[in-house]
């Protein structure tokens, strides 16, 4: 079988500043992978790219098997959530949900039927008719996390999806998404610069510094085997 995502020597430069240079990374089908690396070391550059909403300067992307490195972003399958949830707040939960599939012509009770399954994964079935400002944060998440499985894409990326929300809230959601995981079986490639989530939720991690991976392995692997200090110091394992 191919791998779900590959990547061969990924360069991004903007303009004249390489801030990727030449990453590797195959990540298997349904693994959760987690990106995990200091402010600016090319996590989100990674995703937007891997998303194609960013072009990628150098080397090769391929989505189970195939170079996708020209594909648009609509004809990826692939549904990113975001820290700042994103949502166009003058629409209802229920048009939020919606609005994908109704961008792409879908029949009305199909687009009704895919947004009351998303709500009813997520628990936000009593909240469509609300409005987004009428939300709390990880109410608001939550939208955010069903409008990508709306769209039932093959691959889903988080970019620090948790970073807005208070530490009980965060444990709680963890905890959620590791179950859609769990039950949808995907693809996901999450980010966070948070190690206890990258150490609870992963099958994979991949440590980045400086627009290079250090270390890519499971977390066991990468505690008690740091390829060395950064990645020791990262992961909060002694050597
Ligand atoms: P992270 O998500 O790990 O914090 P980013 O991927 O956002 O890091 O950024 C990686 C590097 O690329 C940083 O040095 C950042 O300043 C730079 N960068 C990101 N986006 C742009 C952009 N649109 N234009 C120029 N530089 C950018
Ligand atoms: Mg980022």
């Amino acid at each position: 079988m191919a791998a779900s995502v590959e990547l061969r020597k990924i360069v991004k430069s903007y303009g004249d500043l390489e801030v990727v240079h030449g990453v590797d990374l195959t990540i298997e089908p349904g693994e959760f992978v987690v990106f995990v690396g200091p402010s600016g070391c090319g996590k989100s550059t990674l995703l937007r790219m891997i998303a194609g909403l960013e072009p990628i300067t150098g080397g090769e992307l391929l989505i189970e098997g195939e170079r996708i490195n020209e594909v648009p972003a609509a004809k990826r399958g692939i549904a990113m959530v975001f820290q700042s949830y994103a949502l166009y707040p003058h629409m209802s939960v229920y048009q939020n949900l919606a609005f994908g599939l109704e961008t792409a012509k879908m029949p009305k009770p199909e687009i009704r039927a895919k947004v009351q399954k998303a709500a009813q994964i997520l628990r936000i079935e009593p909240l469509l008719d609300r409005k987004p400002k009428q939300l709390s944060g990880g109410q608001r998440q939550r939208v955010a996390i069903g409008r990508a499985i709306t769209r039932e894409p093959r691959i889903f990326l988080f970019d620090e999806p948790l970073s807005n929300l208070d530490a009980e809230l965060r444990v709680q959601m963890r905890v959620e998404i590791a179950k859609l995981h769990n039950d949808l079986g995907n693809t996901m490639i999450y980010v966070t610069h948070d190690q206890v989530e990258a150490m609870t939720m992963a099958d994979k991690i991949v440590v980045l510094s400086a627009g290079n991976i250090e270390q890519a392995g499971a977390p066991l692997d990468l505690y008690n085997k740091p390829a060395n200090l950064f990645v020791a110091g990262f992961i909060g394992s002694p050597k």
